[in-house]
């Protein structure tokens, strides 16, 4: 299979928005967007974008994991932008559609179809720095992704960096500058002391990483940051706080202090988790030109144990009652 990210299903479904209504979402064969150069997206950053993933089970069906929830998140990043919001049945029936109509494409787990809604603002106007764009383009692809960790799980290694990824009030938001503002420190980060990621830590408060959020481990606990709008409120975080209640860990969503993660890493397990990898488990920290090993460096067991009762409900291998799966077939 194709590095992530680069296969894409051969049809895509899109709507557009324009004179204050949605057009009637259309299935068609993948192609290229005919955007006109003064599309308000280019200039003033109007995206915003979902992911998430379909899994195929023995039965022939797929199942979209917590699809309502994405698309509720879609729909808070459309409003933080002031873009036109997409609504909420017509949107997730666009992933439906995409969903049944690639079936067949859906790889069998632990592969799955990786699902990218994206809403950008289409309106021809270079004069609108500080007016929304009345005018939008929504659309979904869906690309095949393999088995994250098929290696086995290697660790990653993060710079503790005491600056932000991006701005308060984008923090939650899941539009494309953030990731370019967060690009030039994790380049530089990885030139310098080749790490994998940078780790915000912005005001001694750890927050996440780039695309991932970030989870402390211990046999009987996980400590998490509490929700805010600094950060990516995510879905897998979300879902491995849920589970993990269920087996027993105390949940603590707190400040996390530099401090307190440095002292913590040498008995807790540390993950980033995120849609691509589920738990991506950490193995060392760089911490003011030091570097400092998380536990004995090695994947920890409370991950995999957590990642198993996630994978499970995706795959079809625990009963999901927590209404997180989507039928489609
Ligand atoms: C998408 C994303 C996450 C992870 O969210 P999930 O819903 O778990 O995939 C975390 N942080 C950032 C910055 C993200 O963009």
């Amino acid at each position: 299979m194709k590095p992530f990210g680069t296969e894409f299903c051969d049809h895509f479904v899109v709507a557009e928005y324009s004179d204050g209504a949605w057009s009637a979402p259309v299935l068609k064969p993948l192609e290229n967007l005919s955007l006109h150069p003064a599309a308000h997206v280019l200039h003033y950053a109007s995206s915003c974008f979902e992911g998430f993933k379909a899994y195929r089970w023995a039965d022939g069906k797929g199942r979209i994991f917590r699809l309502h929830d994405h698309v509720a998140r879609m729909q808070r990043s459309a409003v933080s932008l002031s873009l036109p919001v997409p609504d909420a049945d017509t949107l997730a029936g666009m992933v439906v559609d995409l969903v049944h109509h690639n079936l067949a494409d859906i790889p069998e787990p632990p592969a799955s179809l990786y699902l990218r809604p994206t809403l950008v603002g289409t309106l021809q106007n270079i004069g609108a720095a500080a007016a929304p764009s009345s005018e939008a383009l929504l659309f979904v692809i869906a690309s095949p992704v393999g088995d994250y960790f098929a290696g086995g799980a290697a660790t990653l290694k993060l710079l503790v960096a005491e600056r932000e990824r991006t701005t308060e009030q984008l923090g939650s938001t899941k539009t494309g500058g953030n990731y370019a503002a967060a690009l030039g420190v994790t380049l530089a980060a990885k030139e310098k002391y080749g790490v994998d990621q940078v780790l915000f830590c912005p005001n001694d408060d750890v927050q996440e990483t780039g695309a991932a959020n970030f989870l402390l481990i211990s046999d009987d606990e996980i400590i998490t940051k509490q929700l805010d709008t600094t950060f990516l409120h995510g879905m897998t975080r979300d879902s491995i706080l849920k589970l993990g209640a269920e087996l027993g860990y105390t949940i603590s969503e707190r400040p996390i202090t530099v401090d307190e993660l440095i002292d913590k890493v040498s008995t807790y397990e540390a993950c980033l988790s995120g849609t691509a990898a589920t738990l991506s488990p950490v193995g060392a920290l760089v911490h003011q030109g030091k570097e400092i090993p998380v536990r004995d460096g090695q994947p920890g067991p409370n991950r995999a144990k957590l990642q198993k009762a996630l994978q499970d409900i995706q795959y079809g291998l625990a009963t999901d009652t927590h209404g997180w799966l989507t039928e489609v077939g």
